[in-house]
């Protein structure tokens, strides 16, 4: 998810903010304007009612002044307005009359404007003998035949509407007869509760009210003109006239408002509709309380800002999850990347690894190779390195017997020239034993030479003994080394290879003399003792014996201490696995006292067999 910048995101903020205002503007106004609207028809209505009642209750007494101011009675007494009688009369008259028609009060007044009859002369505040010319409907009817005034009676104090006429007597203009009605009747007929109905006259003063409390009330303060208009006529008599704190108005929407004191939500607020009465001067005003229609403005800007609320929470919640999402999918991307970057690496090490293993392997068979070549050739070296040493014995061995039988032979020769042949006997058997020496080193040699009987059989130890110390002999003559040899009261017969056996028996006396030749004793003991199935030969020798440090290789394939060209390092190795093939185990200790002690531990076979070679 693309993340924003904390500047974008305070712009969005105030964008949305200035949205949510307009939109709550917008909200409240269309809705107060069609509570307002609302509340207008309803005002409306009302006004109608209001107005036609008031018609009505006008037009019933419209007609009726003219009517009575053609009675004979009221003619006549405008003939003799002095005349007692028919003042009585005209009383009588009005009172009746007064009293059948529903009026407040009707009354004859002469041309200067004194009262000569009235309905209410028999009443605490009669009208007869008071001057009333100061009223415009008096000053009306004289001048323009006719006059209507609204005004609060200065002798009864009772509001009421006059109706006046003049009275012509003969053409002449001799009075005026007024009919005053009661107003109040209209006021019972508008109880409301709510809604305020009002008439007000030409000055803005209210005249008529469904509620008292407002009664002789200017909306908006009077100017002095308007103050001395309305004293003039003594249109409200003496009664304290008081101004209303009220503002009017004209909204955006063209609605009038009246607007109270106090702070905006509780100002006590009316909806005004009003329509003018011509023919009465007056406006009649229906106020209908606005605070239901603000209250459902506010209420619905309310409920719209709740639902707003409610979209931006739940449009919240889901971005949040969203993010949250996406977060927990960029994390295990992450750690799906990392752990695939860990295994292409640990893939490429095991690789490298496993290459290197194989130049490694590589590496060391050429090296194995290397090393049997070079085995191979050591071995090779070493047969012939035994090939010389064999044919330097066998030269020795071959020669002296040789020398030896031809000086008998010639000996034998002169000795027969002489006749002597006792002693030539003699020499040819000596020559004859030389012969047969010389054929039984051959023999061994050709056994030594022969390629082994890998087959296992019994082998009389004593045999491969004396064959060894044949092999041997000049060699143990020549170093001045005495081998003794103590095979026990019945040489044992061992398993194994009489070859084999031999040679191993060569290579340990070969060493045994090598380790004492320059030693000052220079025996060596080679014993036999049989223990059950066991058979140990044991060689013991009086030279300097085998250092610890390295016992444990000596039996170890090239392991010599000897200098080149002296020692192979096989004789060892090939005896110790001779003696295994056999069955038997090869070992060796140093002497307690001194020297090197070689055992060979063998399997005792049957006493009966003999080698068969
Ligand atoms: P080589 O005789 O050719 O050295 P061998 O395998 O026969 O090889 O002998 C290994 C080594 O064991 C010799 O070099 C020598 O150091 C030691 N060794 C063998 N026999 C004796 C002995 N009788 N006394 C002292 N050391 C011996």
């Amino acid at each position: 998810m693309r993340s924003l910048h904390a500047a974008q995101i305070r712009a969005i903020g105030v964008l949305l903010l200035i949205m949510v205002v307009a939109l709550t503007i917008a909200v409240h106004q269309n809705t107060r304007a069609r509570a307002f609207a609302e509340l207008h028809e309803r005002g409306q209505n009302t006004l109608g009612l209001a107005e036609s009642s008031l018609r009505g209750q006008l037009a019933r007494f419209e007609r009726l002044p003219g009517l009575l101011a053609e009675q004979r009675v009221i003619q006549s007494l405008m003939l003799s307005p002095r005349n007692d009688d028919l003042q009585m009369a005209a009383n009588l008259y009005l009172r009746d009359t007064a009293n059948m028609l529903g009026a407040s009060d009707i009354y004859v007044m002469y041309r200067d404007g004194d009262t000569l009859a009235a309905s209410n002369f028999d009443q605490p505040h009669s009208f007869v003998g008071g001057n009333f010319a100061f009223r415009p409907y008096f000053q009306d009817a004289i001048a323009h035949g006719a006059g209507r005034f609204y005004a609060l009676g200065t002798t009864s104090n009772k509001r009421g509407y006059y109706f006046g006429t003049p009275i012509d007597v003969a053409g002449q203009r001799r009075g005026v007869l007024v009919i005053k009605i009661d107003v109040d009747e209209i006021e019972q007929a508008w109880a409301s509760d709510d809604l305020r109905i009002l008439v007000t006259d030409p000055e803005d003063i209210i005249f008529l009210s469904n509620r008292a409390d407002w009664l002789f009330r200017s909306i908006g303060v009077l100017t002095p003109d308007q103050r001395a208009r309305t004293e003039a006529t003594r249109r409200y008599s003496d009664a304290e006239l008081g101004v209303l704190a009220y503002e009017s108005t004209q909204d955006r929407q063209g609605f009038r408002v009246l607007r109270g004191p106090g702070n905006a939500v509780d100002a006590s607020e009316y909806l005004v509709v009003k329509s003018a009465m011509t023919q009465a001067d007056w406006t009649v005003q229906v106020l209908l309380p606005t605070r239901a229609a603000r209250l459902q403005a506010v209420a619905t800007v309310g409920m719209v800002l709740l639902g707003l609320g409610i979209v931006a929470l739940v449009g919240l919640i889901l971005w949040q999850r969203r993010r949250q999402l996406a977060l927990r999918l960029a994390m295990e991307q992450a750690a799906k990347d990392d752990l695939e970057r860990r295994v292409v690496e640990r893939t490429r090490q095991l690789h490298d690894a496993n290459a290197a293993l194989q130049d490694e392997v590589a590496e060391r068979r050429m090296a194995e190779a290397q090393l049997r070549k070079t085995q191979s050739d050591l071995v090779q070296a070493g047969k012939l390195a035994a090939l010389g040493q064999m044919s330097a014995a066998l030269s020795h061995e071959f020669n002296q017997p040789l020398g030896a039988a031809r000086n008998y032979a010639e000996n034998a020769q002169v000795l027969l020239e002489r006749d002597r042949t006792q002693e030539a006997r003699g020499n040819i058997d000596r020559i004859i034993g030389m012969i047969d020496r010389m054929t039984r080193i051959s023999r061994h040699l050709r056994n030594f030479a022969r390629k082994p009987n890998q087959q296992l059989r019994p082998v009389a130890l004593g045999e491969a003994v004396v064959a060894a110390q044949e092999l041997l002999g000049w060699r143990l003559a020549k170093q001045g080394v005495a081998l003794e040899v103590d095979l026990g009261p019945v040489p044992p017969v061992v398993t194994g290879g009489p070859v084999r056996l031999q040679q191993v028996l060569v290579n340990l006396i070969s060493n045994a003399i090598d380790a004492v030749e320059d030693g000052p004793d220079r025996r060596l003991h080679l014993s036999a003792t049989t223990d059950g199935a066991l058979v140990r030969v044991i060689l013991r020798d009086h030279g300097p014996g085998v250092p610890d440090s390295v016992q444990a290789r000596i039996f170890d394939p090239f392991f010599s201490t000897k200098q080149v060209g002296k020692g192979l390092g096989l004789g060892l190795s090939i005896s110790y696995n001779i003696v295994r093939d056999f069955g038997g185990r090869l070992s060796m200790r140093n002497h307690p006292e001194g020297g090197a002690e070689f055992t060979i531990q063998l399997q005792a076979a049957a006493q009966s067999a003999k080698a068969a070679e």
